[in-house]
């Protein structure tokens, strides 16, 4: 494919007219000024187009998407009322298939190319993840759902998660123990064990003994103050939260840990220890009145921090408006909390969507504009002038039809 349009490589610079040429699913060539043509059509893009990485979402609930913005609820109640009863749904196969291939429809029409996210507890939730990504080729990492307490029966199960690696490696199954009350002793012990073995890629390396490669394992932590104050009832020989993971082996650098809005200092010192990546899911923070996120002390101990929709916690699929979402909850600290609040530029938020997201997850090819990486890509149409502030215009006016051609593993895709 040839793509024409302005260059968004570094979003501190103002983009330069240029043009992107893939083939089958990578990015061959990248040149500035007018395209090579020699008798070859443009595929996508024109001069007045901006040429972007497509946008990874770092966490997000698949079955989920239906119940976004059912509103004044706490965190508990939510999961009672809203979310166990949109997840018992998926008991049925053929809903899990459809909802799947419906969410990643909407996730394609965001822009959203890459993601982390969870999926039910149902053993075949893994099947239906696989199989809708054959139609769209998402790069992902999904997990089944773990739990086996404080939920309704029909969504507890024990540790027989379905590992799953797509042919073509495009998308990853991960361990996703849903949250410590959920789940017990035994459960997490176990999830431990199965974290640290690793991914047995093949049947024939796991009967000689050796490792696979590394898991990722998804959970969530400290997202409310009282589940925060169950958790130490539950677990009281444990120092705090961070720590019951951390007994049972599931905190290391391939470890997502979604909200982490009310830890202690030992608890962020674990986690920088421990190189896990925090995930700031601002937009579920403020539906859920959870809390307001400490952008300081992750700067403070240099963790690794990524961005994510939670859906449905979080209303917004499109991750410029997360991103958006994130800059307006650090001004309003700073307004309100603390003046020394840091608040992420344009740029920042822009290389959190894309790179930053893509390097959080693995996907250490994507997120960028450059030759070799993944041919996932958008051709953005604006309707404002390039400038200096392009960056900051995209996030905070930012809409869907900003976005004229989606390019999903070299192909051109309608959403
Ligand atoms: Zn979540």
């Amino acid at each position: 494919m040839l793509l024409q349009g302005r260059l968004l490589i570094d979003p501190e610079r103002i983009p330069e007219p240029g043009w992107v040429r893939t083939e089958g699913d990578v990015i061959v060539e990248i040149g500035e000024g007018d395209p090579p043509l020699d008798g070859e059509m443009i595929d996508a893009g024109g001069p007045e187009c901006i040429i972007c990485p497509g946008f990874i979402d770092a966490h997000l609930h698949l079955p989920q998407f239906d119940v976004v913005g059912c509103d004044g609820q706490s965190l508990m109640q939510w999961l009672d009322n809203i979310v166990y009863p949109a997840e018992m749904k998926w008991a049925d196969q053929s809903v899990a298939i459809r909802q799947t291939l419906s969410a990643y429809r909407r996730m394609l029409a965001s822009g959203t190319l890459g993601f982390a996210g969870y999926l039910t507890s149902h053993h075949h939730a893994v099947m239906a993840a696989t199989k809708a990504a054959h139609q769209i080729p998402l790069r992902g990492i999904v997990g089944q759902v773990l739990m086996d307490q404080m939920a309704p029966s029909e969504l507890l199960n024990q540790l027989e998660a379905r590992l799953n690696r797509s042919e073509k490696g495009r998308l990853d199954t991960s361990l996703n123990p849903r949250f410590a009350l959920a789940c017990s002793e035994r459960l997490l012990a176990q999830t431990g064990q199965r974290f640290n073995e690793g991914f047995p890629f093949s049947f024939k390396q796991r009967e000689a003994g050796e490792m696979g490669t590394r898991l990722f394992l998804q959970t969530h932590l400290a997202e409310t103050e009282n589940e925060v104050t169950q958790v130490r009832e539950l677990y009281p020989d444990d120092d705090h939260y961070a720590g019951v993971y951390d007994r049972h082996g599931l905190l290391s650098e391939n470890t997502l840990l979604a909200h982490c809005l009310h830890l202690c200092d030992a608890e962020w010192d674990l986690i920088a220890k421990r190189d896990c990546v925090v995930v700031h899911c601002p937009g579920a923070n403020t539906f859920l009145l959870s809390g307001v996120f400490d952008l300081n002390t992750i700067r403070e101990r240099s963790i690794r921090l990524a961005l994510g929709s939670d859906i449905a916690a979080g209303c917004d699929l499109a991750m410029p408006r997360v991103a958006r979402s994130m800059i307006e909850m650090a001004k309003m600290r700073r307004m309100t909390i603390d003046p020394k609040t840091h608040v992420p530029s344009g740029a920042e938020a822009w290389t959190m969507i894309t790179r930053g997201n893509a390097d959080a997850l693995g996907f250490h090819d994507m997120g960028r504009l450059e030759v070799g990486a993944s041919a996932d890509l958008l051709v953005l149409r604006v309707p404002f002038e390039v400038d200096g502030y392009l960056i900051d215009k995209l996030i905070h006016t930012w809409r869907e039809n900003y976005i004229s051609s989606r390019v999903l593993r070299g192909n051109s895709m309608h959403s």
